[in-house]
C-alpha cells in the first residue's frame, strides 16, 4: 500500500481533533440537567470523523456505551478494541443473528414481526454456547419510524413480556427517539413532552419486567430534559461540535471537531466574458483571478454549492464559481492578493479571522451539518490530532 500520507495531504484532507471530541463530551455531560451516563453515537463512521479513533478516544475518556446503525459498524467497533456495550439502533436481518451473538452486540427490535424472526433465528443457534441474543425493543412515540406503538401501552407491555420470557432473547431495555427535541416552539415542545409521557406509559405498563436500560434522549433532548430513570443519553451530533438545529445555541466551549482543507492547484486570469466550468454557468463580467482547488463532489463537497458556496484562503472568503466538478472546483480569488499554487484552502474551519462551520455551509444548500460531515468521502484523508486524553 502507498504510505506517503504527505502526498495525499496536499490534495483534500480532514483534520480531526480528538482532544476537542473528548472535551465536547465532558462539557456536554456537565450541562445535563442531572447527571447521566452517555451512550456515544458513532454510526456512519462517527458522522464522517472516523469511528476507530473517535470511539477509542471516547472509551479512554470513560464512555462505556456505544451506538451504531449496522451490524458491519458494530463488528468493526469490536475489532477496533471497543469493549463496552454496542447497540445497533435499527433493523438487522435475522441472518445476522450468529454474528450479533459472536460479537456480543445488542440489537434493536423494530417490530413484533422482527422480534419473532430474530427469536426464531436465535433459537436455531441455541447450543452454540453464545446466546441468548441481547435486545432492546424500540418504542414508537410519534416519529413513525420503528418500534411498537406507544399509544397502546398494554399491548406493548404484553409483547415485551412475551419476548422477555423467550429463552433465546435477553430483553435488556426499551428506547424511543424524539423527533422534534431540537426546536423550542410551543408545538414542538408539547410534542416532545407527549413523546416522553407515552414512553413512560410503556415503561410503567411493563414495570414488572424491571428492564434495566430504558432511554429516549438524543443530543438535543439531553440538554433540555432531565434523564429521569433513563440509563443514558444517546449523544451524537453535539459530540462532534455541531448543532442539532441551526437555531440551537450549544454550551460554551463545544467546538467542531473536524476541519476540512485543500490546496490551490493553480491560479489563472479570466478575461471579461470568459466562462468557468461545465455548462458555462459562470461568466466573468470583468477581469478576474480564479483558483482551481482539487476537491469536488466525489470528495463530498456538495455540487449544490456550485455558484453558492465559498472557501477560505489567506483569511478571506473565495466564492465558488461555476459548477463543482467531480474532483475539482474553481473559486474567485480576485480580491485576495498573492494567491498561488500550494496555498492552503479551508473548506470547513478557521482561516485568520474567518470561520466556516459545517452548520453554516449546510445552511447554504438547505441541509444540515449531519449530512454534510457524513458525506465527506473516503477519498479525503483523515488526519488525527490530540490523543483524546
Ligand atoms: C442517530 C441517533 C441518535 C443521535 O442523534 P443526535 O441528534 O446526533 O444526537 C440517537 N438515537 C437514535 C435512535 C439515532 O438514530
Amino acid at each position: 500500500m502507498y504510505k506517503n500520507t504527505e502526498e495525499y495531504m496536499r490534495r483534500s484532507w480532514a483534520e480531526v481533533d480528538l482532544d476537542v471530541l473528548v472535551n465536547n463530551y465532558r462539557i456536554y455531560r456537565e450541562h445535563l440537567p442531572e447527571p447521566a451516563e452517555i451512550m456515544a453515537v458513532v454510526k456512519a463512521n462517527a458522522y464522517g470523523h472516523g469511528s476507530r479513533p473517535a470511539a477509542n478516544a471516547l472509551q479512554d475518556a470513560g464512555v462505556r456505551h456505544f451506538a451504531v446503525a449496522s451490524l458491519q459498524e458494530a463488528v468493526k467497533l469490536r475489532e477496533y478494541g471497543i469493549r463496552g456495550e454496542i447497540l445497533i439502533l435499527g433493523y438487522t436481518s435475522p441472518a445476522g443473528c450468529a454474528t450479533l451473538m459472536e460479537y456480543d452486540i445488542v440489537q434493536a427490535l423494530v417490530s413484533e414481526e422482527h422480534a419473532e424472526a430474530m427469536a426464531a433465528a436465535a433459537a436455531g443457534l441455541a447450543g452454540n454456547g453464545r446466546g441468548p441474543l441481547k435486545c432492546h425493543f424500540a418504542i414508537d412515540t410519534g416519529m413513525n419510524r420503528i418500534g411498537l406503538d406507544a399509544e397502546d401501552p398494554e399491548h406493548c407491555a404484553e409483547v415485551l413480556r412475551r419476548f422477555s420470557s423467550c429463552p433465546d432473547i435477553s430483553l435488556c431495555g426499551i428506547f424511543t427517539h424524539l423527533c422534534t427535541a431540537d426546536t423550542d416552539d410551543e408545538e414542538s415542545v408539547a410534542f416532545t413532552l407527549r413523546q416522553r409521557q407515552l414512553f413512560d406509559g410503556v415503561r410503567q405498563a411493563a414495570s414488572d419486567l424491571d428492564l434495566p436500560e430504558c432511554h429516549c434522549l438524543n443530543s438535543a433532548g439531553g440538554l433540555t430534559f432531565p434523564a429521569n430513570e433513563d440509563a443514558y443519553v444517546r449523544l451524537g451530533i453535539i459530540l462532534y461540535g455541531l448543532k442539532p438545529d441551526y437555531s440551537n445555541v450549544l454550551p460554551e466551549g463545544i467546538r467542531p471537531v473536524l476541519e476540512w482543507k485543500s490546496t490551490v492547484a493553480l491560479v489563472k486570469t479570466l478575461r471579461p466574458g470568459e466562462t468557468v466550468g461545465y455548462g458555462r454557468t459562470f461568466r466573468a463580467d470583468r477581469e478576474m483571478k480564479v483558483a482551481t482547488i482539487p476537491t469536488g463532489y466525489a470528495d463530498g463537497y456538495s455540487r449544490a454549492l456550485s455558484n453558492r458556496g465559498y472557501v477560505l484562503i489567506r483569511g478571506k472568503r473565495a466564492k465558488v464559481v461555476g459548477r463543482v466538478c467531480m474532483d475539482q472546483m474553481m473559486v474567485d480569488v480576485t480580491g485576495i492578493p498573492d494567491v498561488r499554487m500550494g496555498d492552503q484552502v479551508v473548506l470547513l474551519g478557521r482561516s485568520g479571522d474567518e470561520y466556516l462551520s459545517a452548520d453554516d455551509m449546510a445552511q447554504m444548500t438547505g441541509t444540515i451539518g449531519y449530512e454534510l460531515v457524513c458525506d465527506i468521502s473516503g477519498r479525503v484523508l483523515r488526519i488525527y490530532k490530540g490523543s483524546g486524553k
